[in-house]
């Protein structure tokens, strides 16, 4: 159910794996994302499911509509009747509110300032990482008072920069705006490491406090992969303050 965890100075921080819901095939067990094709009622079932084992309320945990931008949503509350944006950032200054990003091979991100009582989480795959979402995810905490230095950051499991194989063209655009993203799979051939990306765009804005799930999605096989299985489930991250 939930493969990582951990609290810091009231931050709260965690990463699912795929056991523990009541998915069927080929969304077993605990898909969380709600646009894959699996049944709408199983998938409110296995949110229910992942935030009570984490000790939250399901109606008090905020969704994205994922795009692969770099928009980021100030979010209140739960939308209720107002429809979800297409974003792949949301930033909240209540606490108590859970923010939670979806991902099956791309990096979640969730970052946390307890002092100032600022959270936010973003979804950042090869193109959210060349378009900047998780630059501008901490650029919207520092106008609401986050300071960089305080940031607490955690980037969930992904597929790594061993696996995620791309054209040559395609590392090399990427490399010309991360460099740090540049990678080679382990059978040689261009890669992109977008995990190694979005830590040095935090390490370039002062997020000193950070950590790397080691988990690669594609290898392991108690989590989603999108680029292993296609048609599969999501995982989720979450952050909240208490
Ligand atoms: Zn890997």
């Amino acid at each position: 159910m939930i493969t990582q965890r951990d609290t810091v100075n009231g931050a709260h921080f965690a990463f699912t794996d795929r056991w523990g819901g009541v998915s069927a095939v080929p969304y077993e067990e605990l898909n969380l994302g709600g646009a894959v094709g699996d049944d709408p009622g199983t998938v409110r079932a296995n949110r229910e499911l992942a935030a009570k084992s984490l000790g939250l309320d399901p109606a008090h945990v905020v969704w994205m509509n994922q795009v692969h931008g770099a928009d980021v949503a100030e979010v209140d509350g739960p939308w209720g009747d107002r429809p979800v944006p297409e974003v792949d950032a949301i930033v909240t200054v209540r606490r108590g509110l859970a923010l939670a990003v979806l991902t099956a091979d791309c990096v979640p991100v969730l970052l946390a300032d307890p002092v100032a009582g600022i959270a936010a989480a973003a979804h950042a795959g090869r193109p959210g990482l060349v378009a900047g979402v998780v630059p501008a995810a901490v650029r919207a905490m520092m106008e609401l008072g986050a300071d960089p230095a305080r940031i607490i950051a955690r980037t969930g499991p992904a597929v790594c920069g061993r696996c995620y194989e791309v054209p040559e063209v395609m590392r090399a655009d990427v490399s010309a705006v991360e460099p740090a993203a540049h990678s080679e799979t382990s059978w040689g051939t261009p890669a992109v490491d977008v995990s190694a990306g979005v830590h040095a765009q935090l390490d370039r804005l002062g997020v000193r406090d950070r950590e790397q799930s080691p988990v690669c999605t594609l290898e392991s096989r108690d989590h989603f992969s999108y680029r292993r299985d296609r048609t599969t489930g999501r995982l989720a991250g979450y952050v909240w303050l208490d």
